[in-house]
């Protein structure tokens, strides 16, 4: 089996190289920006956990390695602009959107909408790089050439899309996962509630053609907002994903390993979801040991440093079913601040 180097050592790289452990697979997540000689071998296989990294000399290594997957997709992904123009060639409903130039920025946003999300092109992630615009508003000069403007959408709640994709062009795919944001960041998932089979089927078509058309091998996240029942793609990770890591637990096969089984040319299977499952991102806190007394709980601490707001860990309750999840949900929720309590009440509101 080839070693799998991932450029990135976050919590994703971490949570790869725990996935591969069981089944014998090397994992090596390393540091892209750094200036030093990385020992790669011929055969290994480069992989991503994050889209952007400087020209240092272990990120120029890292790209020019001849095993450095899905090169095209990550090119097409990595810019907004050229993302939202391959969800239109492939006919993949997306907001409506323009890429801001020039100056006369006001008629430019204004004929996208009344309400608008101004986006940086490149580089944003949990709602950074953004800022919403309205009628009215005065537009920042900065905006030109580096922005794309959406149409605010009144979307009634989001969900997202797993899928994975093999050299063969083979494709699996998790069910649609429920996902809750507050100030553009993930707060909580919630997955094996009853999806609409429409909702699930255009969705798997979707993904499926932005797959092959990039000759992607691993997986890929596909984040939708739900309106009028019908989806609408807001946008695209080529990488594992924060609303995937319930299927840890909640999956036969977790979104880890199925990235490592399509990178290693190890059998893909249909990843089977019997049970009912919360994903809760812990932003900031502190790990507290009493989470563990709660029946179907599984604490992922990242053991990075503390600061507000920040991606510390996520808990998964998994549970049976919505009776059972509904009991941990509320035993959780009587040992939460009042600050996270609120992602408790979500999460049992979506249960009811
Ligand atoms: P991520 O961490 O998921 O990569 P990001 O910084 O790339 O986040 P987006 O996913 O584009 O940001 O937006 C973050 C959130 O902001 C969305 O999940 C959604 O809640 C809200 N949002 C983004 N675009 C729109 C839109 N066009 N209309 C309404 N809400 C939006
Ligand atoms: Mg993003
Ligand atoms: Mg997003």
């Amino acid at each position: 089996l080839p070693r799998i180097v991932v450029a990135g050592n976050g919590q994703l790289g971490q949570m790869l190289q725990q996935a591969g452990a069981p089944i014998q697979l090397e994992v090596m997540p390393v540091d892209p920006n750094a200036d030093v000689q990385l020992e790669l071998r011929a055969d290994d296989v480069i992989t991503v956990e994050i889209e952007h990294w400087s020209d240092s000399v272990s990120g120029l290594q890292l790209k020019q390695h001849p095993n450095f997957r899905n090169k095209v997709a990550l090119h097409m992904v990595i810019d907004r602009q050229r993302q939202k123009s391959l969800l239109d060639r492939l006919q993949v409903p997306t907001s409506p959107w323009l890429s801001l130039e020039g100056d006369d920025l006001q008629a430019q946003l204004e004929s996208v909408g009344e309400r608008v999300i101004v986006k940086r092109r490149r580089g944003g992630y949990d709602g950074r790089g953004q800022w919403r615009w309205q009628k009215g508003n005065q537009p920042e000069a900065e905006w030109a050439g580096e922005c794309i403007a959406e149409a605010m959408i009144p979307f009634s709640h989001e969900v997202s899309l797993v899928g994975a994709r093999n050299a063969a062009g083979e494709k699996v795919f998790y069910p649609l996962t429920c996902n809750w944001h507050q100030d553009g960041i993930l707060r909580a998932s919630i997955a094996g509630l009853p999806i609409p089979a429409e909702q699930q089927r255009d969705a798997e078509a979707w993904l499926g053609r932005i797959m092959d058309d990039e000759g992607y091998i691993g997986v890929m996240a596909m984040e939708c907002f739900v309106v009028d029942g019908k989806l609408l793609v807001n946008e695209l990770a080529p990488r594992v994903h924060n609303s995937g890591h319930w299927t840890q637990e909640g999956a036969s096969t977790s979104q880890f390993e199925l990235h490592l089984r399509a990178l290693a040319g190890l059998p893909l299977i249909t990843p089977e979801v019997s049970g009912v499952s919360v994903m809760y991102n812990l932003l900031g806190r502190n790990w507290k040991p009493e989470w563990l007394s709660v029946q179907g709980a599984h604490v992922h601490w990242y053991g990075k440093e503390i600061r507000p707001g920040r991606k510390v860990g996520h808990v998964n309750i998994c549970r049976p079913d919505v009776p059972t999840l509904a009991e941990s949900l509320q035993a959780l929720g009587a040992q939460l601040d009042e600050e996270d309590s609120v992602v408790a009440e979500w999460a049992l509101a979506q249960l009811a």
